[in-house]
């Protein structure tokens, strides 16, 4: 059975905030784990009208993998292919610090500004065991830090916690609306 959106973890889970091992060789369960997150990945992207599913960490479906699953063209909801990226590391941090929205299938609703760096290096290994070396800027970028540190136990609220100006939540009507610093500042789910 196909994973759905329903396989995918969220806070408060406790396994969000650990730290993924790194995959030694890439066999038939590291297949199956990639297949789950790109599938539970759209199955998210199906349920949602003002999102797209961008990218995955394989945390996310708790299993504890530095893999990454990032969609080709996250501008386009129609385009449903996936690059995967085993062991990623972020070689070389470049640019300037900017700060954007950003939000994560495993917080519901809540997104956040987040300052991330505009260029970023990336080394990894492809799904058939060969090195991969990315040079990404702007958005790709900033989606290369949120999955990397994901893999990390790291959580993009967990950049943002004293800053009473960076949190919104995403209205029915697709809009963002700024949260109150107060109620975010004591959402156990958030910080638990
Ligand atoms: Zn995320």
């Amino acid at each position: 059975m196909a994973l759905t959106k329903d396989d995918i973890i969220t806070l408060p889970n406790p396994h969000l905030r650990e730290k993924s091992r790194r995959v030694g060789y890439i066999n038939l369960e590291i297949r199956r784990v990639v297949e789950d997150m790109i599938s539970a990945t759209l199955s998210w992207d199906d349920s949602r009208e003002h999102e797209v599913g961008v990218a995955l960490a394989a945390i996310q479906i708790d299993q504890p993998y530095r893999i990454v699953v990032v969609r080709n063209d996250f501008d386009n909801k129609k385009d449903r292919t996936f690059g995967v990226f085993i062991n990623p590391e972020i070689t070389k941090l470049e640019g300037e610090l900017s700060e954007d929205y950003e939000g994560c299938l495993s917080v519901p609703d809540i997104y956040g500004k987040v300052k991330r760096y505009s260029k970023v290096r990336v080394k990894a290994t492809s799904l058939d065991g060969q090195p991969l070396r990315i040079t990404a800027d702007g958005f790709l970028a900033r989606i290369f830090q949120h999955e990397i540190d994901h893999l990390n136990g790291m959580m993009f609220v967990d950049h943002i916690k004293d800053d009473p100006e960076a949190f919104y939540r995403l209205e029915t009507d697709g809009k963002l609306k700024a949260l109150d610093y107060a109620s975010i500042k004591e959402d156990l789910v958030l910080w638990q």
